[in-house]
């Protein structure tokens, strides 16, 4: 502006500019002394100039011209040149007094100034587009002449090409500030050795940089209810937002804020460019949170896998060792019973046989649970309404329950679909369930049976309020013989022979527990369409 003023001569130069929904001027002028000054003034922040004729828009030389030729030409002080630039060439003639005072008062508070007498208003272009407005001023009437004008239309023509060259070097600016935010973003997103959190944190450093105004920006990363923030975050009247969406859910949000009371030039001080930049950091920490549950998804299917894995060994090894076991049991089994049944045996000899067949059946017993367990026995299989076996079937553990001072709730699901499985193993897959939650609860609780389904399949939840489980207890529960018990409670087979059974259907089985926390055991089986059709 101080050039434009030095070489246009006039006494006083102001540049209206869009910029956005906005509207900028600044203005160089002359002082009587002749030193040069220069305000920046963004519309709206100019208090100290009243404006009737309604600051704040840039005028459209157009209809100035058209106006001023509309007029009586005698009064005509005006002229428009082939350029579109108007040259007015007694202010006071044409604008009434308080009219456009903003382009024939001064700046200064001189009262006594009579301000400009001539104007010459040359549009800035780019392309076909104004995007504002060069005006020169005069004290004198006689300030401007045609070849004054060309001269001024030259160098408005200089004005439009640095203020383009301008433009575009802001634009390259901030383009180059989006690319290196996200750079930054896609280097830390992709660091396999770096924690979530870290790369939370790493992220939101790199957001108030690549803002229009750095110095007042802070940011902040919200996910999951927990906040990231730059070291000096402060919540400002101004700020820019987009939130974390991960598969339709909203996780989260990526905010940036301006502090400070001083106002920005022009209404909004965020950028178009800046809005896709929040959004893309918003995607991209969306897929950063995918990507890290999906990593914990594979990392638990593959403990399921390993423990399934060593189940299915120990299985193996059991159903040997059951089936050599078996037949050297039986011989024991039938002869102890042959001998019991001859006449005049003494009576000792009776009781010690009785004794043999008792410890043979309850051998027998345990090797049938470890062929249960291994998934030797394959027994028929029907529908099973769960809801009426939970209902009407453990009659028995009723009683047990109101004996033991604990509340038994049943929650099920309306309309639940039957599954394929064998009724009597089902009964015991809930039986051994209800006596470890009894036995975990010897001052009494609750047992809570539930069920319910969606696509993936019917399940049965079997909670207790009773002593819970460690970590290393939980490790094992499904393990042959691994037990916590004393000798006469337990033999460390009920829970193997729920998981041989819930896997021979198809099913899954999990469980949550902390010590002291009750435990809470899962059971999903399979549809029975989806179970007849793996069958088949
Ligand atoms: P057992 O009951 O004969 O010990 P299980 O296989 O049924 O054998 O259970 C193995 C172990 O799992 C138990 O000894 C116990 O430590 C733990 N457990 C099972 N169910 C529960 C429960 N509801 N609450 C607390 N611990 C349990």
């Amino acid at each position: 502006m101080r050039l434009v003023l030095e070489h246009s001569g006039s006494d006083a130069v102001e540049a209206w500019l869009h910029d956005g929904g906005d509207e900028l001027r600044c203005e160089a002028f002359r002082r009587a002394d002749g030193s040069g000054d220069f305000t920046i003034v963004p519309c709206g922040a100019d208090a100290g100039r009243t404006d009737p004729a309604g600051r704040g828009s840039c005028p459209d030389i157009g209809a100035l011209c058209a106006a001023a030729q509309q007029g009586d030409p005698s009064r005509r002080a005006i002229t428009c040149t082939v350029h579109g630039s108007v040259w007015v060439h007694d202010t006071l003639r044409f604008f009434s007094p308080d009219a456009f005072p903003v382009f024939t008062g001064t700046s200064g508070a001189d009262r006594s100034d009579p301000g400009y007498l001539s104007l010459t208003l040359v549009p800035l272009r780019s392309g076909k587009e104004q995007m504002g407005l060069l005006v020169f001023k005069g004290r004198n009437k006689s300030s401007f002449d045609p070849a004054r004008i060309e001269h001024l239309e030259a160098i408005a023509a200089k004005f439009e090409l640095a203020l383009l060259h301008q433009f575009s070097q802001a634009k390259l600016h901030e383009r180059v500030k989006e690319l290196t935010c996200l750079y930054g973003m896609a280097k830390t997103a992709s660091d396999p050795a770096m924690p979530f959190e870290q790369k939370l944190m790493n992220v939101v450093m790199l957001l108030p940089p690549a803002w229009q105004y750095p110095s007042r920006a802070s940011a902040r990363i919200v996910v999951d209810g927990r906040a990231y923030q730059t070291p000096s975050f402060m919540q400002g009247a101004q700020k820019q937002a987009a939130p974390v969406v991960v598969r339709g859910k909203s996780r989260g949000v990526v905010e940036v804020h301006y502090s400070g009371q001083e106002s920005f030039p022009g209404e909004c001080p965020f950028l178009d460019e800046e809005q896709s930049l929040i959004n893309s950091v918003a995607g991209q920490i969306a897929q950063m949170i995918e990507q890290r549950e999906a990593e914990a998804m594979r990392a638990e299917l593959q403990d399921q896998l390993a423990r399934a894995d060593r189940l299915a060994a120990i299985g193996q090894l059991a159903a040997g060792v059951a089936h050599e076991l078996n037949e050297p049991l039986n011989t024991i089994l039938g002869f102890s019973q042959l001998v019991q049944k001859m006449e005049n045996l003494p009576a000792q000899a009776l009781e010690d046989v009785g004794k043999i067949t008792g410890a043979s059946l309850h051998a027998r017993n345990i090797i049938r649970e470890l062929l249960v367990f291994a998934r030797q026995a394959a027994p028929s299989r029907g529908r099973v309404d769960l809801n009426r076996m939970v209902e009407d079937e453990l009659g028995l553990f009723e009683s047990l329950c109101g004996k033991s001072g604990v509340e038994l709730r049943r929650v099920l699901a309306p309309g639940l679909p039957e599954i394929t499985a064998n009724r009597s193993q089902m009964l015991q897959v809930i039986s051994n369930l209800m006596v470890n939650a009894l036995q975990a609860m010897p001052e009494g609780g609750t047992i809570t049976l539930a069920t319910s389904f969606d696509p993936s399949g019917v399940s049965l939840m079997v909670e207790d309020t009773g002593i819970g489980m460690s970590e290393e207890v939980k490790d094992n529960i499904f393990l042959p013989f691994f037990t916590t018990k004393d000798v006469d409670q337990g033999t460390g087979l009920g829970l193997a022979v729920v998981h041989g059974i819930v896997s021979s259907h198809g099913g899954r089985i999990t469980v949550e527990s902390e010590p002291g926390e009750g435990a809470r055991f899962l059971l999903t089986f399979p549809h029975s369409q989806a179970a007849e059709q793996e069958e088949e």
